[in-house]
């Protein structure tokens, strides 16, 4: 054992043939070396443990070579054999950056090598010099005697004075790919007779980022770990990264749904004390790689191997862009939360669980479909110049939230059968609240009814009105909608109401916009006290207005806040204080501030679906106008 040699050593090329992942360069110099048309000065630049050192040292040793024949140092002469020679002068730039240092290479460079024809200077961390040892150098490079060769070696060639740039040749080292990195590592196992797994070998590749040196003294650290074998699972713990089997395996359930599997790979890796910060980590590089890939295909990641990058595409391959960004956003939140949480593991299993109950698409895509088919019915029947009553209560229905009916009945069913109680909170709450609210919330406290708007609110305006005066069926309106419609333009919606404002309820429900504010305040305060979360998530959230017995609330916080609100048992406890408190409130809607005033979010159809999934919007996509299909 004592004659170990750690590998990284071991393995450091002999030959400008033997080195790995930088063909470019060797070819280069040894066309040169070939040729005899030698620099004065080389500069070799690029991230750390790449190879810089080992090929200004071999490109040295052929130098100094006195027999050789080919562009490789011929090995047995007397220079070769010289491992102590003098005519090969490494200096480290970073403890020697001083401008004495340089004078005294300056004196030296005069005299002639001891043997052969060349002198070689190679400087490490050049670009640690001081601007007068820069200086001072730059003289030497300028007239430098004919045997004297400089390698100069940097990680950081920003920092190298542009007049030295100009005065010398230089090669960019590039980080090793890593299919080149694992077949290396691969022959270093094989030939060494050291039995491994090769699942290990990517963590393993990753954290080399592209660093042969780096890798081989990981590979060193983990042989000796897993007492003279590499393993997939040793490995991963000491590089402090989960099993990638089991992230995969997480991966893949989150992906086809499956939550049971989802969550015991979750378990799995706790009660095998793995790290779940770190396995949340992976968790969301291997879903980011998969969507990179899923949305360009063709992309060469710098970090994939062949074999990871096509095991990515296939994990993306079941599912829709949309879903890959839905479940990414789930575990990110996750990611966020487990860091303040004093129970990262719920908060981990409860972001496996919504990552694996998310919406089907096309089971959206199907309400949606179902929503536009019985807009399309109400068009008709508006038109057809059926009952004024109608209208009115089958978008309520559709409208209707989880929290009073979990069941929203058909469109067919349901008019008829809620009208009543429907209509008895929107007659009551929506004069007062209009005229008080406004002035406060205009925008966003109509928003979700008016931008409805666009297929489904437009027939109303438009055939309310000629209805309104002209048609005998309203009779009963025109006498409480007068005022009304003289007050507020967009109101033919609750002109519908034959009972409109005469309920008495309606005075006291609505009032001013200070009881709406301090009915808000009751709210915030049972919120407070039954999940102080939920109530520091509604202090970004103001009450805009009362409306046909739904509480409009704007939220100014971001999409954490907009989450929290959608889970379904803060859904639950809000409902809860808003029926207590807000009087006539039957439900509320949430409108991200700013979007209040349109987009798809306030579609009363997207609304509808949102309330039945308890689900959320993931991503908007435009659709053909006419076509039922995504
Ligand atoms: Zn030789």
């Amino acid at each position: 054992m004592n004659s170990y040699q750690v590998l990284a050593r071991k393995w450091r090329p002999q030959t400008f043939e033997a080195v790995v992942g930088q063909d470019p360069i060797t070819r280069t110099l040894r066309n040169a070396l070939a040729s005899g048309r030698i620099a004065h000065a080389y500069l070799f630049a690029g991230p750390r443990g790449i190879g810089k050192t080992t090929t200004a040292r071999l490109l040295a040793r052929a130098l100094l070579c006195l027999a050789r024949t080919s562009p490789e140092p011929c090995g047995s002469c007397d220079a070769c054999r010289d491992t102590a020679t003098t005519d090969v002068i490494e200096i480290d730039g970073a403890s020697n950056r001083g401008i004495e240092e340089i004078r005294t290479l300056r004196e030296n460079v005069k005299y002639l090598p001891t043997r052969g024809r060349y002198k070689v200077y190679i400087i490490d961390e050049v670009h640690q010099l001081t601007e007068a040892a820069f200086n001072a150098l730059l003289k030497t490079l300028e007239e430098p005697p004919p045997h004297v060769v400089f390698i100069l070696a940097t990680t950081d060639p920003r920092d190298i004075p542009a007049t030295v740039l100009s005065r010398v040749q230089r090669f960019d080292f590039r980080p090793m790919a890593p299919d080149v990195l694992a077949s290396t590592l691969e022959r270093v196992l094989v030939e060494e007779k050291i039995p491994f797994d090769p699942a290990a070998l990517p963590p393993l590749v990753r954290a080399a980022s592209g660093s042969l040196r780096d890798a081989l003294s990981l590979l060193d650290t983990a042989i000796a770990y897993g007492d003279g074998r590499l393993e997939a699972d040793t490995a991963a713990g000491l590089l402090g990264t989960t099993t990638p089997a089991e992230v995969k395996a997480y991966a893949v359930a989150l992906v086809a749904y499956d939550t049971g599997p989802a969550l015991e790979a979750v378990d799995r890796a706790a009660r095998e004390g793995e790290d779940l910060h770190a396995f949340i980590r992976d968790a969301i590089e291997t879903l980011r790689l998969a969507l990179v890939l899923k949305a360009a295909p063709t992309t060469r990641l710098a970090d994939l191997t062949p074999t990871e990058g096509n095991e990515l595409r296939t994990l993306g391959e079941a599912v829709s862009l949309d879903e890959i960004l839905y479940i990414l956003r789930a575990l990110l939140d996750a990611d966020q939360m487990m860091r303040e949480s004093p129970h990262p593991r719920v908060e981990l299993e409860i972001a496996t669980v919504r990552a694996t109950r998310r919406p089907v698409p096309h089971a959206l895509d199907e309400v949606l479909r179902r929503v536009d088919e019985a807009e399309a019915r109400l068009r008709g029947a508006g038109f057809a110049g059926g009952a004024a009553a109608p209208p009115a209560p089958v978008q309520q229905s559709i409208l209707d939230s989880p929290l009073e009916s979990p069941r929203a009945p058909g469109p067919a069913a349901g008019p008829t059968a809620r009208a009543s109680r429907a209509e008895r909170p929107r007659g009551a709450t929506s004069e007062p609240a209009r005229g008080s609210v406004m002035p406060q919330g205009a925008a966003s406290a109509s928003a979700p009814l008016r931008s409805a708007g666009e297929p489904m609110g437009a027939p109303m305006p438009a055939s309310a009105p000629p209805r309104g005066p002209g048609e005998p069926t309203l009779s009963p309106a025109p006498a409480n909608a007068a005022p009304r419609g003289t007050v507020e333009p967009g109101a033919p919606l609750a002109s519908a109401s034959p009972r409109g404002g005469d309920e008495s309820p309606g005075a006291a429900a609505s009032g001013p916009p200070s009881d709406l504010a301090e009915a808000w305040q009751r709210v915030t305060e049972e919120v407070n006290r039954k999940r102080a979360l939920l109530g520091a998530v509604l202090a970004q959230v103001r009450p805009a207005g009362l409306e046909r017995g739904i509480l409009t609330l704007v939220l100014a916080g971001n999409q954490f806040h907009r989450d929290r609100l959608l889970e379904p048992l803060n859904q639950d406890i809000l409902g809860q204080a808003v029926r207590r408190w807000v009087t006539g409130a039957e439900r509320f809607t949430i409108a991200m501030e700013g979007e209040a005033d349109g987009g798809p979010r306030a579609h009363p159809g997207v609304q509808a679906a949102m309330a039945e999934f308890r689900g959320e919007i993931v991503a908007v996509r435009a659709r053909s106008p006419e076509g039922d299909a995504p």
